[in-house]
C-alpha cells in the first residue's frame, strides 16, 4: 500500500483541519499492519468514531525492533556526535511548538481532556521536556578513576540499546516525551507503543520526528493492543529495555515477560496518594490544591491525591470549603469549551469503572457527599461523570485502598501526626503525597516519613521535567525526568588500563 493511503484529512470538533496518519511508523515510513487489523479511535465526548488506525501484530513488532536494532548500529546514529543528537531533539521541540494547536486539538479529541489544558500545559511540557533532554545529550559522560600508580580505569556511559516504551492514555504526548527525551539524548533507539485508546496525537508527532531529521529506525511508533503488540514488545528477545507507564497489574505481567532476556526495566504504575491537612494549615490553600490534586485531568493522573486526610479540628471546615470548591470549579462539559474544567473519562471502561466505585463506596458504608452519578450529557452521549466525594471512609474500604483513576476522592480524619503518617502509608502504593502545614519543621519531618517517591509541601501534583518522578512499593521501579531519568537509558562500561610492562 502506498504510504499516502495511510493518512486522512480530518476536521476536529473545533473546526481545525489537519492530516491524520493512520499507519504503523517503522523506519521513518508509514506501513500497514501485516494482518490488516485496525483499531477504531473513539471520541469520548460523543462516542463517535474519529478514525481507524492500524493495529500492530507481533510480526509488526518484530519489524519495528529489527529497524531499531539496525538504526542502533548504523553510522548515521551510532557515530553522530552527542551535541548533534541534542540538536535533533531541539529541532523536534521547536516543531512540537510550531504544531502545538494541531497536537492539542488531537489530544482533546481523542482523550477528552480540556483543550485549554492540552494546549497550555501538556504541549508546553512536551516541548520543554524534549528541550531539557536535548541539553543533556552532550553532558552524559563517564569518569577517570585512579587505582594504583600503574593502573587506572575510565568509565563510558553507553546507550542501553533498543528500548521498548509502552505508554498509557492519560497523557499520550507527555508520556511519549518523558520516555523519548532521555532515551534519544543517551543514543538509544526506540520502539514506542501508544495506548490503543489514544494513538492519534502520537502518530501525528511521528511525522515531526522525520521532519526534525532523525535517521530512519531511531524512533518507531507502533500502535496496537496491549496483549498483542505490548506483550510482543515486552517479551521480545532483541529488546534491551522496557519502560512502562500504566497499571500495576500490567506492570507485573511486563516484569515477567521482560525476565526472559533480563531486560532492564523501569515501571511507573498506579497510586492512591494521600493529601494530609494539619490543623495549622492555610485552609484556603489546602482546599485549592486538594481540588487540583484529584479533579484535574478528569482524575486520570497516577499521582492524583485521591485520599484526603484531615486533622480533627479543621475537618468540618475543610470539608465544607472543599465541597464548595468542587461545585464551583469542576464544570463538567465539552472539552473544547474554554470554560470546561472536566471533560469526559477517556473510555466507556473508565466511565463504568468510576461509577462502579461509587456503588462500592455506598455498599461499604461510606457517605456519598457529592456526585457518584453520570454527569448530564448532550443527546445522552459521552463518558461524563460527576466529580465524586466520599466521607466517613475507613482504611479497610476498597475505595480507600484501590486506585479509581477518576474524579473520585475519599476523605478521612486523623488526630495526631503519628496517625496521619500511619494512615498515609497504609496502602500498597507509594507514588505521590501532599501535606499542608505552616510548621516548617513538621513539614520536613513528615516528608521524610511518608513512603512515596514524591512529596509536595503545601501543593499537590507539581510535576516538572527537571525533577525526578517515580514511586516506591507498588508504584513502580526507577525514576523518570530530571538528571535521574538519564540513568534508566545509559549504562556504564569500565575500561581498565595497565601501564606497567611486567606483572
Ligand atoms: P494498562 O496498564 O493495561 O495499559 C497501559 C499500557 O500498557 C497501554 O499501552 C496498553 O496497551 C499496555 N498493555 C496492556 N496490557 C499489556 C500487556 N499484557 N503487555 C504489554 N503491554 C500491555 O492500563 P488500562 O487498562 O488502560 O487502564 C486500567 C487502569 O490502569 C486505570 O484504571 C488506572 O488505574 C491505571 N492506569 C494508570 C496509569 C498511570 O499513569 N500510572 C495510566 C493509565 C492507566
Amino acid at each position: 500500500m502506498a504510504s499516502t493511503a495511510l493518512q486522512s484529512q480530518l476536521t476536529a470538533p473545533n473546526g481545525h483541519t489537519y492530516v491524520q496518519p493512520t499507519g504503523l511508523f517503522i523506519n521513518n515510513e508509514w506501513v500497514p499492519s501485516s494482518d490488516g487489523k485496525t483499531i477504531a479511535s473513539i471520541n469520548p465526548t460523543n462516542e463517535s468514531e474519529i478514525i481507524s488506525v492500524q493495529a500492530a501484530s507481533s510480526s509488526d513488532i518484530d519489524k519495528a525492533v529489527a529497524a531499531a536494532r539496525a538504526a542502533l548500529h548504523a553510522p548515521s546514529w551510532r557515530d553522530l556526535g552527542a551535541s548533534e543528537r541534542g540538536k535533533l531533539l531541539y529541532r523536534l521541540a521547536d516543531l512540537v511548538e510550531a504544531h502545538r494547536i494541531t497536537l492539542a486539538t488531537i489530544e482533546t479529541w481523542d482523550n477528552g481532556k480540556p483543550f485549554t489544558v492540552a494546549r497550555d500545559e501538556d504541549l508546553v511540557e512536551v516541548a520543554e521536556t524534549l528541550r531539557y533532554y536535548a541539553g543533556w545529550a552532550d553532558k552524559v559522560f563517564g569518569q577517570v578513576i585512579e587505582t594504583t600508580p600503574d593502573k587506572f580505569a575510565y568509565t563510558i556511559r553507553e546507550p542501553v540499546g533498543v528500548c521498548g516504551q509502552i505508554i498509557p492514555w492519560n497523557y499520550p504526548l507527555s508520556m511519549a516525551a518523558w520516555k523519548l527525551g532521555p532515551a534519544l539524548a543517551c543514543g538509544n533507539t526506540v520502539v514506542l507503543k501508544p495506548a490503543e485508546q489514544t494513538p492519534l496525537s502520537v502518530l501525528y508527532f511521528a511525522n515531526l520526528i522525520i521532519e526534525a531529521g532523525f535517521p530512519a529506525g531511531v524512533v518507531n511508533i507502533v500502535n496496537g493492543h496491549g496483549r498483542i503488540a505490548g506483550a510482543a514488545l515486552a517479551s521480545h528477545p532483541d529488546v534491551d529495555k522496557i519502560a512502562f507507564t500504566g497499571s500495576t497489574a500490567t506492570a507485573r505481567d511486563i516484569m515477567k515477560m521482560a525476565a526472559s532476556n533480563l531486560k532492564n526495566i523501569t515501571l511507573e504504575t498506579g497510586g492512591k496518594s494521600p493529601l494530609i491537612v494539619f490543623n495549622d494549615a492555610d485552609l484556603e490553600q489546602a482546599v485549592e490544591w486538594a481540588h487540583i490534586g484529584i479533579m484535574s485531568n478528569q482524575g486520570q493522573i497516577c499521582t492524583a491525591t485521591s485520599r484526603i486526610l484531615v486533622q480533627d479540628e479543621v475537618y468540618d471546615r475543610f470539608l465544607a470549603k472543599f465541597k464548595e470548591q468542587v461545585k464551583q470549579i469542576s464544570k463538567v462539559g465539552d472539552p473544547f469549551e474554554e470554560s470546561t474544567f472536566q471533560g469526559p473519562q477517556v473510555t466507556k471502561a473508565q466511565y463504568d469503572r468510576v461509577l462502579s466505585y461509587a456503588e462500592i463506596g455506598k455498599s461499604e458504608g461510606a457517605t456519598l457527599a457529592l456526585g457518584g452519578q453520570p454527569a448530564s450529557k448532550k443527546e445522552g452521549k459521552g463518558f461524563f461523570v460527576e466529580p465524586t466525594v466520599f466521607t466517613d471512609v475507613s482504611s479497610q474500604m476498597r475505595i480507600y485502598q484501590e486506585e479509581v483513576f477518576g474524579p473520585f476522592v475519599v476523605l478521612a480524619r486523623f488526630s495526631t501526626e503519628e496517625d496521619a503518617i500511619r494512615m498515609a502509608n497504609e496502602t500498597t502504593y507509594g507514588l505521590g503525597s501532599a501535606l499542608f502545614t505552616t510548621d516548617l519543621v513538621r513539614a520536613h519531618r513528615v516528608a521524610r516519613r511518608i513512603e512515596a517517591g514524591m512529596v509536595w509541601i503545601n501543593s499537590s501534583n507539581d510535576s516538572d521535567w527537571r525533577i525526578p518522578f517515580g514511586g516506591v512499593k507498588g508504584s513502580g521501579i526507577g525514576r523518570e525526568l530530571g538528571e535521574e531519568g538519564l540513568k534508566a537509558y545509559s549504562q556504564v562500561k569500565s575500561v581498565h588500563v595497565n601501564m606497567k610492562a611486567k606483572l
